[in-house]
């Protein structure tokens, strides 16, 4: 089995499963409990905690385990009471909270983006001259990996005095993210990302910036988000990020690889692109589109040879939606019906790459 579908999720690592196995076996108190086994329980997750913490350069107080980047996202954008300026190009979890914002009566904006995926920043502080915004932008696309330039959107946001959350899902791991480097007030991130495991997220929320609860019960996480940890998966995405960030040089690895793969492909199957090529992208994702061709046919056609990938984003790829990210691109329709992300991880090998690319020149052949 080739699996080069790590945007869509990662499997988890030894060292994480490990955790996990340790937590269940160890810890399973709750951590709320008076006892113990409850303190053990609370002790490891605050230990967890305050282990991110400084990997992320984050208060202690600032971070919040949700059940993945889909609530932390929903958290955000339902929880500020700002109207919204975010892009065409986010993933499904912002998108669709948006649209029910919107339906709502909430105010919203949608940045269109250049043929590189990137928005406008002197668009972005036009419109924001005025103030108490909130501006939601994903970091790096899980459809094509373009990475959008954060550091500045966190410069115009404090200009302009707006509130800034990022998606940054499919950045964690591939480029550094320091919140004493890096004004932002919210992030949300996801842990099956990074070879943890799934159902597990996490939230940055700046001191500064604090939304009330989105899920109200008991007073886990400071009161701020109830309902019974999750210590195993907490345990596990820990151990993810800890591995994620101490192991950053092997994106250079991954990056080499994906050239190989762009380049090879590009040489030989005629008419190929690939999209955002010239934007700065995360080393892992690669979006190739075949024109004329039909996405789904090659990937189930690639899936019958053991190469698992998808078609645009897993989310989209189900319902056989055009990518949305594409269109706001401007590519053409016949390109877009016809895209595959390939996305890899350091587990990835050049005999794999070579296998892939001779089933799809074959199956493109026929
Ligand atoms: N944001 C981005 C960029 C993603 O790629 C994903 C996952 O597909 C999400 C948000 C949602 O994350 P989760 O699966 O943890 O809810």
């Amino acid at each position: 089995m080739i699996y080069f579908d790590n945007a869509a999720t990662t499997k988890p690592h030894e060292e994480v499963l490990q955790a996990m196995y340790e937590a269940y076996i160890n810890l399973y108190g709750n951590p709320s409990s008076i006892h113990a086994l409850g303190s053990k329980a609370k002790a490891s997750l605050e230990d967890a905690r305050s282990g991110i913490a400084s990997l992320l350069g984050a208060g202690q107080d600032e971070l919040y385990f949700t059940s993945g980047a889909s609530e932390s996202i929903n958290w955000v954008l339902k929880g500020s009471p700002y109207p919204i300026i975010t892009s065409q190009v986010e993933h499904k979890a912002g998108l669709e909270s948006c649209r029910y914002l919107q339906s709502k009566g909430r105010e919203l904006m949608y940045l269109g983006v250049d043929e590189n995926g990137l928005i406008d920043l002197d668009e972005l502080d036009d419109l924001t001259k005025a103030g108490g915004f909130l501006l939601s932008f994903i970091y790096a696309n899980n459809e094509t990996g373009v990475l959008q330039d954060i550091r500045s959107i966190s410069e115009i946001a404090k200009k302009n005095k707006c509130l800034l959350h990022v998606d940054g899902v499919q950045a964690l791991g591939k480029v550094p993210i320091n919140f004493e480097d890096i004004d932002v007030d919210y992030m949300s991130f996801s842990s099956h990302k990074i070879h943890g495991p799934k159902g597990i997220g996490l939230l940055y929320m700046k001191k500064e910036a604090r939304l009330s609860s989105l899920i109200h019960g008991g007073s886990q996480e400071n009161g701020m988000r109830a309902g019974t940890e999750d210590l195993p998966g907490i345990m596990g995405f820990a151990k993810a990020i800890q591995l994620a960030t101490e192991s950053m040089d092997k994106n250079k690895d991954i990056e080499k690889l994906r050239t190989y793969i762009e380049t090879r492909l590009v040489e030989e199957i005629p008419d190929l692109k690939i999209n955002a090529s010239q934007g700065p992208r995360v080393a892992n994702i690669s979006s190739v589109s075949l024109p004329g061709q039909d996405g789904a046919r090659l990937l189930m056609m690639l899936d019958m040879r053991g190469i698992c990938l998808s078609a645009g984003s897993a989310c989209t790829a189900g319902a056989l939606e055009k990518s949305h990210v594409l269109k706001a691109m401007g590519l053409d329709q016949a390109y877009i019906g016809g895209t595959l992300r390939i996305s890899l991880s350091a587990d990835n090998t050049y005999d794999e790459a070579d296998i892939f690319i001779k089933a799809l020149k074959d199956i493109v052949n026929k």
